[in-house]
């Protein structure tokens, strides 16, 4: 039986589809769903272990993408979000009831990612995300509770669906995060 690190990639990766251009995200609840409209492919989608990202029950993995924040529309019962820690870099709006984190916002401009929300796709009935590409902060796992020795397998698990486990980010998101500092602090020309 494989390693079940989240319903979305359990059986396999779901290719993109081509020309699509965004759906709708709905909350857990039974009714009165929290429903936010993206006008928008998502970009970077992925796997990550962090602790902060929500994931559904049972899952050791969040999925989850970026999209442009203009491009992220709150429909209906807005007043059921609320920010999981305003303290964060990543403002999670979650639906107070279900607890499903509807998008991540950056509010600070000098942030590398900032002008992108977080998303998870699996919110959405709509077929054609783009796929997942990578896992991030995979031995935040063993903070939540993974035993080390469990490691290997997830580790091989992901490798078998394509998806390259980091402990951090991918090298082209660190790299741009590295670039986006450099270009602040003077190192590199803006
Ligand atoms: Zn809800
Ligand atoms: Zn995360």
């Amino acid at each position: 039986m494989a390693i079940s690190l989240h319903p979305s990639i359990y059986n396999g990766i779901t290719p993109a589809s081509a020309n699509f251009a965004g759906g709708t995200l709905r909350c857990h609840c039974p009714n009165n769903k929290v429903v936010v409209r993206v006008d928008s492919q998502s970009a970077h989608n992925h796997a990550c272990g962090c602790s902060k990202c929500w994931k559904p029950g049972g899952a050791k993995f969040s999925v989850v993408a970026v999209v442009p924040r203009d491009h992220v529309h709150v429909v209906e019962h807005g007043e059921k979000l609320y920010v999981v820690d305003p303290s964060a870099a990543i403002q999670r709006h979650a639906c107070r009831e279900c607890g499903v984190h509807m998008f991540g916002r950056i509010e600070n401009k000098e942030h590398p990612f900032y002008g992108l929300d977080f998303i998870h796709t699996e919110l959405s009935d709509d077929f054609g995300w783009s796929a997942p590409e990578f896992a991030a902060f995979v031995s935040s796992l063993i903070e939540q509770g993974t035993p080390p020795a469990e490691m290997g397998a997830i580790r091989g698990r992901l490798k078998e669906l394509g998806l390259e486990p980091y402990d951090c980010l991918s090298p082209p998101l660190m790299d741009a995060i590295a670039t986006h500092v450099a270009k602040a602090s003077g190192k590199l020309a803006a």
